[in-house]
């Protein structure tokens, strides 16, 4: 009988990344808790699909956190519950700072009482703000250029800190554009108001929406639109498993950028999508988005390295196939 694997606490596990993770956990054999307000989570992704134990509640409830700990046994935390609009981050920064900030820092003051002190932690590209090199390595200067960048990078710090001081370990990974969707058609993006450009494209083409907005088209940019790395959701899940085993395994505190490490722009997305779906997709150009960063593409060699991570589906057609088969039966 092969020893059975401890229980890991994941909050946000009914978002889009958290239950693509949650998948692999129960796939890799762990027990899996999850925890989430459902403000943008899906219930029934949790319950229906992946099973496991749901609990409704926000990381600010203190209360609710303690008792948590005390009638599970948890070995580690996988954090992904945070507001994650960029544009929303601009205009109601309070919402930003109060969840992923306040709500971070109640969630680990309520793991140090319990004496859990492994924590995998969502960070983000958006760390960086305009990068200086690309691709971006980790110990690239961090200047985000919104709030919802800010507040990741103020976790990051207090991270740093709480293992200096706590011995609170740590894995950050610092995501570029997750995309895609579970190969087996089991689990995907749904998020409301959807702003991303890979699903609002795809709906266009499922003749849900008329058009797709092209935000700027005067970026220094070989086509004047924002490159990006898009990296599937499921190899993001495995890089989780990978950095949850490293530190079981009595790993030090580490970050990790996760990203393909090529670049698309805006209308290579386009292109590509009216390739695998074989629709038309109208798009229509319009000024740039406040907050986006002309560029981002990531250096990875790091968590290959170190975690021996192999992303499987690095292909943009691939990605963006595997959202289509999603789109297509979720909206259907
Ligand atoms: N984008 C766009 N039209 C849209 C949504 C996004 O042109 O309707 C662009 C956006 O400006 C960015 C890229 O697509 O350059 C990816 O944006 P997304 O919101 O998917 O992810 P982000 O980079 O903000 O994490």
């Amino acid at each position: 009988m092969s020893p059975v694997k401890p229980s890991i606490l994941v909050t946000g596990g009914a978002g889009y990344i958290g239950s693509h993770t949650v998948l692999a956990l129960k796939q890799a054999g762990y027990e899996v808790i999850v925890l989430d307000n459902l403000v943008y989570g899906h219930q029934d992704l949790v319950e229906k699909v992946l099973q496991v134990e749901l609990i409704v509640g926000d990381t600010n409830d203190r209360a609710l956190l303690d008792q948590l700990f005390a009638t599970h046994q948890i070995a580690a935390v996988m954090h992904f519950s945070a507001y994650a609009y960029v544009g929303e981050s601009v205009i109601d920064p309070d919402k930003y700072y109060r969840n992923n900030v306040v709500g971070t820092l109640t969630l680990l003051e309520a793991m140090l009482a319990a004496s859990v002190k492994q924590f995998v932690f969502s960070s983000t590209c958006a760390t960086y703000g305009v990068p200086q090199e690309v691709p971006i390595p980790e110990d690239h200067p961090q200047n985000p250029i919104n709030p919802y960048g800010a507040t990741k990078l103020m976790v990051e710090r207090i991270l740093k800190d709480f293992d200096a001081a706590y011995a609170l370990k740590s894995v950050v990974f610092r995501y570029f554009n997750a995309a895609g969707a579970d190969p087996y058609g089991l689990l995907g993006e749904d998020h409301n108001p959807e702003t991303h450009l890979i699903p609002l494209v795809l709906m266009t083409a499922l003749d849900k929406r008329e058009s797709v907005s092209v935000f700027g088209t005067d970026y220094p940019t070989p086509d004047g639109t924002c490159i990006r790395d898009y990296i599937h959701v499921t190899d993001l899940a495995s890089a989780h498993i990978l950095g949850l085993e490293y530190l079981l395994q009595g790993g030090d505190t580490a970050t990790f950028n996760l990203g393909n490490g090529n670049g698309f722009s805006v209308r290579q997305v386009i292109h590509t999508a009216r390739e695998v779906t074989g629709r038309e997709i109208n798009l229509v150009e319009t000024a740039r988005r406040p907050g986006d960063p002309p560029i981002l593409v990531g250096s990875s060699d790091k968590a290959r390295q170190i975690l021996d991570w192999q992303p499987q589906y690095s292909e943009l057609s691939q990605i963006i196939k595997h959202a289509w088969q999603w789109h297509q039966h979720r909206h259907s």
